[in-house]
């Protein structure tokens, strides 16, 4: 039974399982850590357009 590497759809390893490497799970990781957690204050880089508008 083969598992491909989610990252690169390569053949896993069973030392890295599911990865085929150290270095795609790395990618794995970063992206898990980037999408998991949204820096707080993201939200400060919107500009509000509407206040301009107001006389
Ligand atoms: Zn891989």
């Amino acid at each position: 039974m083969t598992t491909a590497c989610p990252i690169c759809k390569k053949p896993a390893e069973p030392k890295f399982r599911p990865f085929c490497s150290s270095r795609c799970a790395n990618v794995d990781l970063q992206r898990w850590l980037s999408g998991s957690y949204v820096l707080p204050g993201d939200e400060l880089d919107d500009e509000d357009p509407g206040r301009d508008a107001e006389t």
